[in-house]
């Protein structure tokens, strides 16, 4: 038997990413990996490092529209080594499956695309418009030097985005069966509620924000917020924290903080939810303080051309019906939907990303790439030949 396994391309750059451990924010040569090989098929590289962060625009034509695909090349931490059951950037392959911290999540739809792109140029076949390549090591991290800056930066010198495909791994089940075309947005709220410490033993001399708050936040947790819609589920409020007290059992506190988390739909704006929460402390009369902190912004790309022509690539792949989809997390789609109108997210299955033994199949990153090359010709390929 031959000992010595010969991969495909995709899969020889896959392990070549994985086994940089470039835990957030560090690339560790990943984007100069890969700007190495679009350079050599005549893209303009430029990397756009920002505070700690390294990201790389890179662009093939100056015609529009322009086509991006977009991506992290940073992953989670690992946790305790020890707990893998292969280390996690040795990129083992086995039994068909490719292992290593950011297999799935997401050096699997990077490598993909960049095989995806190089096949496509080859072949030869005109194209109209530009293919752009945009990645970050920052979107596991704070997200704030990453994506979002490169995103500004091309829309201050007018470089339009008209097609975006995020190579997050969507797939649940299947390779092929969900497309997200939006995403919920993320909106978190701090409020510190006054009240006067003192003893439980005089009360009348103090003034507990734990009794004045309860029936505030009882009001809070039962807005309805709206109904929600056809693409998104209705907004929903948690509580995450609260805190209150010194710790002491006869002290009375002087102050109560909660945290909460919206995730709303794009039929309500933050403006909106920020006005019911101000009626309602003003209505139960809190000495209240509120800080809100907006972390993302819902977006929504509408059934359309990009839409249609993914489904379409990986029907004729895998034969896959993909729906659409807005659940989960929140991605780097939200900053590109800032400027871009049709921002989709499609990649390998999700099944063991952030876990210890993170893995992907092999045959799946081979169709997907295939299912990317499609996608390129379905978009930006001419008919005549
Ligand atoms: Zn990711």
């Amino acid at each position: 038997m031959n000992t010595t396994t010969s991969h495909s391309d995709t899969i020889e750059l896959l392990i070549d990413l994985v086994q940089r451990p470039s835990v957030t924010p560090v690339d560790h040569g990943c984007q100069q990996l890969i700007a190495k090989r679009l350079e050599a098929h005549g893209f303009n590289i430029e990397p756009m490092r920002h505070g700690d962060v390294d990201n790389l625009w890179a662009r093939l034509g100056t015609e529009e529209p322009v086509f991006v695909f977009a991506g992290h090349t940073d992953v989670v931490p690992t946790g305790d080594e020890s707990d893998w059951t292969n280390p996690p950037f040795s990129a083992v392959v086995k039994d068909g499956h490719l292992h290593g911290r950011g297999a799935a999540d997401m050096k699997g739809g990077v490598a993909a695309f960049v095989t995806a792109i190089e096949r496509f140029i080859q072949s030869g076949q005109s194209f109209n418009g530009s293919l752009a390549v945009l990645l970050t090591s920052d979107e596991e991290g704070p997200a704030v030097n990453g994506t979002k800056k490169v995103v500004e930066a091309l829309d201050a010198r007018s470089e339009a985005i008209h097609y975006c495909v995020v190579g997050e791994p969507t797939s649940t089940t299947t390779l092929g069966d969900t497309i997200k075309n939006g995403r919920r947005g993320s909106l978190s709220a701090k409020l510190i509620v006054q009240g006067k410490q003192g003893h439980v033993a005089y009360p009348h001399l103090a003034d507990n924000p734990a009794h004045k708050s309860f029936k505030m936040l009882n009001d809070l947790v039962a807005i309805k917020w709206d109904e929600g819609d056809e693409h998104f589920p209705a907004t929903t409020l948690q509580i995450s924290n609260i805190n209150a007290g010194t710790g002491a059992g006869n002290v009375i506190p002087g102050t109560l903080s909660v945290e909460f988390n919206l995730r709303y739909s794009p039929a309500i704006t933050t403006e909106h939810i920020q006005s019911q929460v101000a009626a309602l402390i003003e209505e139960h009369k809190l000495d209240a303080n509120i800080e809100w902190h907006d972390s993302a912004a819902p977006f929504l790309t509408p059934t359309g051309s990009l839409t249609d022509a993914m489904r379409e690539a990986v029907k004729s792949v895998v034969d896959v019906s993909a729906k659409l989809d807005t659940g989960g997390g929140t991605s780097d789609g939200r900053f590109i939907a800032k400027t871009c109108e049709q921002v989709i997210e499609f990649g390998p299955l999700n099944a063991t990303i952030h876990q210890t033994d993170e893995r992907i199949s092999c045959d799946d990153i081979d169709s997907l790439s295939i299912i990317y090359e499609n996608l390129l010709g379905l978009i930006l390929g001419t008919q005549e030949s």
